[in-house]
């Protein structure tokens, strides 16, 4: 079977290439130039006969997966922008998001061969940002951003982004409930991902904003350790075999899923690190220790686990794994 891994480029799509391959599909990427093709294809020589390219400049250009999807039986939709500094919300966020789902899922109606899309989703969607820490709630997947649009175009970033991720989520559903379409539809729902850094960085000031986030804890950059905006998250390794699972297991079909380890603080995350590289530890910010952390909401795991039968990595193990391969690529570069 061949699967259309869209934004191949991307920090969590490498691992969802990577997932696919192993597992024994054929993968088509898409990215947005043959530079881009070349770089990600060093990633995978081993498969390189079961990896294969289209290239698709701007999703927010009308039919822009017309072509990529010809002949393919399932998709992953991992590509969006994701980032939080921005000029235009609505140009850099909004559209790309909301405009790259519904074209992607336009396309697929034209295939009937296609059974499942996934779509990488995010906990930007489901997140309530004006209750803040919210500690008093568990969120699940039945809760939603009420972020109006009118509110996202002059929101600050990382609001804008969220709501982004929120609006092209919801195109999905809106699109399955009027098309009732040939395919499923299930969408993956992370927080802050975390993990090994494995797709192609061309400098360490160009890094994907989740492994930025914790490169500025080590790189001596951060003085104090901030206060953790979305204290959870989960490992790109878990991440990606969701991925997997929600397209091999039928009972996932039109469900939405929380994927995440649990709960932390960057408090926690600069504990693990000074601990486990010790060679650096004087760049890493120093909690304030036995001082208590502040309540927080909680994200349930509960039905990736019982329905996908996920099982997800420790802060520990997934944090030494992140800088470890942080690390490898400042040498490298
Ligand atoms: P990356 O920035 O590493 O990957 C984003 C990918 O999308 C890149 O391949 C990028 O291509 C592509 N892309 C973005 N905009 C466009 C566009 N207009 N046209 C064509 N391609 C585009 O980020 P992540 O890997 O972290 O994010 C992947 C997905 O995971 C996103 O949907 C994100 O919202 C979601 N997510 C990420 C989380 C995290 O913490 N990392 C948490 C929850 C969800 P190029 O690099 O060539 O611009």
């Amino acid at each position: 079977k061949t699967i259309l891994i869209t934004g191949a480029s991307g920090f969590v799509a490498t691992h969802v290439v990577k997932a696919f391959l192993e597992r024994g599909y054929q993968v088509r990427g898409t990215v947005r130039s043959e530079q881009t093709a070349v770089n990600v294809r060093k990633n995978f020589l081993e498969y390189s006969d079961r990896l294969s390219f289209a290239i698709v400049e701007d999703i927010a250009q009308p039919g822009a997966f017309d072509e990529a999807v010809q002949g393919v039986d399932g998709i992953i939709h991992t590509a969006s922008p994701f980032q939080f500094v921005v000029v235009d919300q609505e140009k850099d966020l909004l559209q790309p998001a909301i405009r790259g789902t519904t074209s992607i899922l336009q396309a697929a109606l034209g295939q009937p061969q296609i059974t499942r899309i996934v779509i990488t989703s995010s906990f930007a969607a489901v997140a309530n940002l004006s209750k803040g820490l919210w500690p008093e709630h568990t969120y699940v997947e039945d809760d939603w951003n009420p972020i109006t649009y009118e509110e996202a175009k002059v929101a600050d970033g990382v609001s804008a982004y969220c709501a982004s991720k929120a609006f092209a989520e919801r195109a999905a559903w809106d699109l399955l409930e009027k098309e009732k379409p040939h395919f499923s539809l299930a969408t993956i729902c992370p927080p802050m991902i975390y993990g090994p850094v494995e797709h192609h960085v061309q400098d360490m000031n160009k890094l994907n904003t989740s492994a930025a986030d914790i490169y500025r804890l080590i790189n001596g950059s951060t003085q104090e350790v901030p206060p953790t905006g979305f204290p959870a998250w989960a490992d790109v390794r878990d991440v990606a075999e969701a991925h997997l699972r929600a397209f091999e297991v039928d009972q996932a079909a039109n469900e939405r899923f929380l994927i995440t380890s649990g709960s932390y603080s960057y408090d926690d995350v600069c504990d693990v690190l000074r601990t486990a590289f010790p060679e650096i530890k004087d760049k890493i910010p120093m909690g304030q220790v036995g001082t208590s952390q502040p309540a927080v909401y909680k994200v349930s795991n509960q039905k990736a686990k019982s329905m996908l039968g996920m099982e997800f990595r420790s802060l520990e193990s997934s944090m030494k794994d992140t800088v470890k391969s942080l690390l490898e690529l400042e040498t490298r570069l």
